[in-house]
């Protein structure tokens, strides 16, 4: 099953306003991200998107979809869609970096490989290990505590039995906010905080008894990543019970071994996106996995492929973390699916959809 053409299609939806994502990194107001069609000889026909935000890995719109259309197509074209691990060598050969988009191709060969022999992604990545409905947590802006404690209870009415808040701004105003979100949800309901790297070290510890007092379940990202970080949040974890989790430190599994080395998390933050395809994510799992640790399934606030893709690698990884829920979230936040049918997010948690592949026609 030969690669015959790759079609990078720049495609743009706006994001529900009442719930628009505002953190330290910025305000989501607005998706432009790109659909890719692998075609094969073999008529199948596989889909993948690339999430592509530049605050996140530096890739846009416009860069992804050139690199697609001018080295990445030209360079897969006549390898066989089924050696998906030797596609990926391939693009890192021929550029370097751009996670989102090289998952994004991988996505869409790994759809083309499960249409044409029956079988949905998560076999081919070694077969389900629990059901297949993924509990989820709604991610809530750096909003005033009013706001917060809005989108917390919409969440709540959901079906949602979890929350992350984003803070990371000043302390004070970030625990107003978790306590706001905490009054509205009552003490049964699970509250993370993400921090998107916005504390330093002296600023997350004296927001610790806070969070602690608010009965906070996960803190993520409390530092800005570029690997210094990891001593400090190995001294924080010292002085909290709360467990920590690193997103943005973590894109490789390169980063996820000096974690380890460095004893810098409890949980890792994966997905197919931020780390290069879905191949990637259920390596850097099993890594993780050997180390004792959990991880989360992250997000960009996909649309309906890539947010399949994330639901196929969390029923496939051996230890997807059952006390804090996962984010694939994305299609809530955009009232267009890009996929017929959309991915069903129902009861609080994310449906692996049926079907071979990524069990989504665009
Ligand atoms: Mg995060």
């Amino acid at each position: 099953m030969k690669i015959t053409d790759i079609i990078a299609r720049p495609h743009t939806l706006t994001v529900d306003p009442a719930i628009a994502i505002r953190s330290s990194l910025g305000h989501h107001r607005v998706s432009r991200y790109v659909l890719v069609t692998v075609q094969t000889d073999a008529g199948i026909e596989g889909y993948g998107e690339a999430t592509v935000m530049p605050v996140w890995s530096g890739e846009t719109q416009e860069s992804a979809t050139a690199a697609i259309r001018d080295i990445l197509a030209p360079a897969l074209t006549g390898h066989d869609a089924r050696d998906v691990s030797a596609a990926l060598a391939t693009m890192d050969r021929v550029i370097h970096g751009n996670p989102f988009t090289k998952a994004a191709v991988e996505m869409a060969l790994l759809d083309a490989v499960g249409k044409s022999t029956g079988a949905p992604v998560w076999q081919l990545l070694g077969g389900r290990r629990r059901d297949t409905g993924i509990w989820l947590k709604m991610s809530i802006g750096a909003f005033a505590p009013d706001d917060a404690a809005r989108v917390a209870l919409y969440a709540k009415s959901h079906g949602l039995r979890g929350c992350k808040v984003k803070v990371g701004t000043d302390v004070a105003a970030d625990l107003d906010r978790v306590a706001a979100v905490r009054d509205a949800v009552g003490p049964d309901f699970r509250v993370g905080v993400d921090a998107n790297g916005g504390w330093c070290e002296a600023e997350c510890v004296a927001a610790l008894r806070g969070l602690e007092r608010l009965g906070v379940n996960m803190i993520e990202q409390p530092l800005p990543r570029g690997g210094a970080e990891f001593r400090a949040c190995a001294r924080i974890r010292q002085r909290t019970h709360i467990p920590l989790m690193l997103d943005e430190s973590i894109f490789t599994k390169e980063e996820a071994l000096e974690a380890i080395r460095q004893d810098a998390c409890d949980i890792v933050s994966i997905y197919p996106g931020k780390n290069g395809g879905m191949l990637r994510s259920l390596q850097i799992a099993l890594l993780a996995d050997a180390a004792g640790l959990e991880c989360v399934i992250g997000s960009n606030l996909e649309w309906d492929l890539a947010s399949s893709a994330m639901a196929q690698v969390a029923v496939a990884i051996p230890n997807l973390s059952e006390r804090v829920d996962h984010d694939i979230i994305g299609t809530l936040y955009h009232r267009q699916p890009v996929t017929d049918p959309p991915l069903r997010i129902a009861e609080g948690r994310a449906w692996v959809p049926e079907g071979p592949g990524l069990g989504l026609k665009l």
